[in-house]
C-alpha cells in the first residue's frame, strides 16, 4: 500500500487548490474525486462565481478576501489564462439591514475602497435595477467574478505539473485512525497518509460520520434568462448585484429577508444568471436532484418582476446546484476535535472566491504549519458536542 503525507478527498474547489499547493511545495500528496473535476455534480459548476473583499459575512473573512484577490491575480500571471473580470459588485437593501450595513462595517475595516449610493442613483447608473426608493447599495468597484471550470482545470493541471497523484472517477468509502496516521478506503482499493482532508463538498458531512452531522447539504435552483438587451447584461458593463429585501417589514422591524442575486452574462450570446441564496431546500447528493419546478421558477420572477423588471419576462432556463452549509452559515475549516489527523473543510455557500487563499491556508495546516490567517472562527470546535 502506497503512503502518502497527505491524502485529499474531493478535488473540487477546496480540493484542487490544496493539492496544487502541496504538490508546488514538495509534498507528496494523493487527490482523489468520485468523479471528473470540473463537473456538474457538486457545488462549482454554473459558468461564474462573484469575487468581493468587502465581506458582508464579517470581518473574519478579510484577510483571506484580501488574499484571494492577489492570489487569483497571480494564478493569472502563472497560468496565462484570464480568470478574473472586473464588474463592479452591489449590495443592495435597506440601508440598516444586515448585508448593507455588513457591507459597510467590512469595507471600512478593511480599507476597501467603495461608495454608497441611493436607490435613484442605482437606476440611473444601471436601469435595469430598480430598488424601492428606501433602498441604498454598497458599490465595490473592484470586483468581480472568476470562472470556476477554468480555474479547477488550471488548479488541477498545476497540481499534476508539481507532481501531485491524481485519482479521478475513486469514490472514498471511509477513513480508519491508524498508528501511522490516516487509512483511506476507495471503491478501487486502500491509502495511507499521514495526514487527510475531506473536503467532498456537500458529501463531507457524510464522510465525516458522527463529525459531519451539522453540515447540511442544501439543492439551489439556478436560473438562466435571456436578457433583452445583451449589451447592458453583459460581463464589464453589469454589475454583480445581492438584493437582501425584507420578508415583513410592517412593525418596522425586520428579522427575516430574501436574499438572492444575479451575476452579468459572460459573453455577448450570454445569459444572465439569478438564485436565491436563503431559505433552501434540503438536498441530497446522492440522489438525481428533482428538476426545477415551476412554482420555484415563479418565485424567482417575482424578485424580477419587483426589482430587475425588463428580466421578468423573459425565457428562463433552470438547473440546480449545491450548498453545503454549517448551523451559523461561516466556513468549517480545520482538524476534526475527534483526531487531528483529519481536516475538513465546508464552504456555507460562499466559498468559491477563496479557492486560492484556502488553498494556501490548507496546505499550511496539513503540513503542520500555523497559517499566516488566523482560522481559529472556523474551527470544527466550535460545533464540538452539538452533533
Ligand atoms: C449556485 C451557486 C452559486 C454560488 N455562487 C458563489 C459565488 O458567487 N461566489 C462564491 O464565492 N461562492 C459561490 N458559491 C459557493 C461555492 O461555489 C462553493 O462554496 C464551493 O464551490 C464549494 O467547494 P467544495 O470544494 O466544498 O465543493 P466542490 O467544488 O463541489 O468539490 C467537492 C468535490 O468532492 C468530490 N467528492 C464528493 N464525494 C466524494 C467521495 N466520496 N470521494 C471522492 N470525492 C468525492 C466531488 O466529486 C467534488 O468534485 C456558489 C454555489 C452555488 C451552488
Amino acid at each position: 500500500m502506497h503512503h502518502y503525507d497527505v491524502i485529499v478527498v474531493g478535488l473540487g474547489t477546496a480540493g484542487s487548490a490544496t493539492v496544487m499547493t502541496l504538490a508546488q511545495r514538495g509534498v507528496s500528496v494523493l487527490g482523489i474525486d468520485a468523479f471528473h473535476p470540473p463537473h456538474t455534480l457538486g457545488s462549482h459548476h454554473g459558468e461564474s462565481r462573484s469575487v468581493r473583499r468587502a465581506y458582508l459575512e464579517g470581518t473574519a473573512y478579510l484577510p483571506m478576501a484580501i488574499r484571494a484577490w492577489d492570489l487569483w491575480r497571480k494564478l493569472e500571471k502563472d497560468s496565462g489564462e484570464k480568470l478574473l473580470v472586473t464588474t463592479h459588485n452591489l449590495t443592495i437593501g435597506p440601508p440598516d439591514g444586515p448585508a448593507v450595513s455588513g457591507f459597510l462595517a467590512s469595507a471600512l475595516a478593511g480599507g476597501i475602497s467603495h461608495d454608497m449610493l441611493t436607490a435613484a442613483e442605482i437606476h440611473r447608473r444601471w436601469p435595469p435595477l430598480a430598488p424601492p426608493s428606501h433602498f441604498a447599495a454598497g458599490l465595490e468597484k473592484e470586483a468581480g467574478i472568476v470562472f470556476p471550470e477554468t480555474c479547477i482545470r488550471i488548479f488541477l493541471a498545476m497540481a499534476d505539473a508539481a507532481g501531485a497523484r491524481l485519482q479521478v472517477d475513486e469514490r472514498v468509502t471511509g477513513w480508519t485512525a491508524t498508528s501511522g496516521g490516516i487509512e483511506v478506503r476507495t471503491s478501487q482499493g486502500r491509502y495511507t497518509a499521514g495526514r487527510v482532508l475531506i473536503a467532498a463538498g456537500a458529501r463531507t458531512g457524510r464522510l465525516l460520520g458522527v463529525a459531519g452531522a451539522m453540515l447540511t447539504p442544501k439543492r439551489i435552483p439556478v436560473h438562466w434568462i435571456t436578457p433583452p438587451d445583451a449589451t447592458a447584461y453583459q460581463l464589464g458593463q453589469f454589475p454583480v448585484n445581492f438584493w437582501q429585501v425584507p420578508i415583513d417589514d410592517t412593525a418596522g422591524t425586520c428579522v427575516s429577508y430574501h436574499e438572492f442575486y444575479s451575476l452579468p452574462a459572460i459573453n455577448h450570446r450570454g445569459r444572465v444568471k439569478a438564485a436565491f441564496h436563503n431559505q433552501l431546500a434540503d438536498g441530497d447528493p446522492e440522489t438525481p436532484s428533482p428538476a426545477v419546478s415551476t412554482e420555484e421558477e415563479a418565485v424567482m420572477r417575482a424578485m424580477l418582476t419587483r426589482f430587475l423588471p425588463p428580466l421578468s419576462d423573459r425565457p428562463m432556463t433552470s438547473d440546480t446546484c449545491m450548498y453545503t452549509l454549517t448551523p451559523d452559515d461561516h466556513f468549517l475549516l480545520g482538524p476534526l476535535p475527534q483526531n487531528e489527523n483529519v481536516f475538513a473543510v465546508a464552504l456555507a455557500g460562499h466559498g468559491f472566491k477563496f479557492a486560492p487563499v484556502l488553498g494556501e491556508i490548507l496546505a499550511d495546516l496539513l503540513e503542520g504549519r500555523i497559517p499566516a490567517i488566523d482560522m481559529g472562527f472556523f474551527s470544527p470546535q466550535r460545533f464540538a458536542g452539538r452533533e
